[in-house]
């Protein structure tokens, strides 16, 4: 679990309806005026070419995929309780424990929890990206500077689901391929690989996170990983 829990509150309406279609056409007509009054300035920049598309179809091209989101998951930037940058290296990824269930959009999306992490994973084994790992999370302390961040809906009294670990491992193969992160499990802070909240001690805030079962699961998910990473 994140360093500065906090008691849960009630959920907060979400933001994701601000981005209504709508708003963007309204935008359309401003940028064309704009674009207008800067025909007869000279200092203005090239602009590229735009492609040259039949009305109403949408570009072929999807948007480029930003740095440090994983693709094939749930990608849910929260705007808030994270630092931009600020990373160290890519030492691994840490593994949470929930202590709850359901996602923890809303939650990370509180400026008053002041906590966050990377990436949730639900017992279905769905994925949820909420911050690149580019950027720090606010999870582990001392540990947010060097580690990427994952948290595991569920409780510390039951083991990862078989869904889970499979999950885990896909985050992880990910960030072996893309971010160097070494096929091993991690026990100590200045080590690399798959490690656990509660290696990092008092300066990554004293948790037992994410408890011994799902801890000794890492063994299983790092076979899986190198499983995935063969092929
Ligand atoms: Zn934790």
């Amino acid at each position: 679990m994140p360093v500065t829990g906090q008691r849960r509150r009630p959920a907060e309406p979400t933001r994701r309806g601000v981005f209504v279609i709508g708003g963007g056409l309204l935008l359309a007509p401003a940028v064309a005026v704009l674009l207008g009054q800067d025909r007869t300035a000279q200092s203005v920049a090239p602009r590229p070419q735009a492609r040259a598309q039949p009305p109403g179809m949408e570009p072929a091209s999807t948007p480029p995929r930003p740095p440090g989101w994983m693709p094939g998951v749930l990608r849910k930037p929260i705007g808030k309780n994270f630092r931009r940058g600020g990373r160290s290296g890519q030492q691994g990824l840490i593994m949470h424990v929930q202590e709850g269930e359901g996602s923890l959009f809303e939650r990370f999306s509180d400026p008053s929890t002041r906590s966050s992490a990377h990436f949730w994973v639900s017992q279905a084994g769905v994925i949820e990206q909420y911050i690149s790992v580019h950027d720090r999370a606010w999870t582990q302390g001392a540990g947010n500077v060097g580690w990427a961040s994952l948290e595991t809906s569920g409780f510390a009294s039951k083991p990862l689901t078989t869904a889970q670990v499979a999950s885990v491992a896909r985050v992880y193969a990910w960030g072996a391929r893309e971010h160097g992160w070494p096929l091993e499990v991690a026990d100590s802070p200045d080590g690399r690989g798959l490690g656990t909240h509660e290696m990092g001690g008092a300066s990554w805030g004293g948790h037992a996170c994410p408890g011994p079962i799902r801890a000794g699961q890492r063994d299983a998910v790092m076979r899986r990983v190198r499983r995935l990473s063969r092929v």
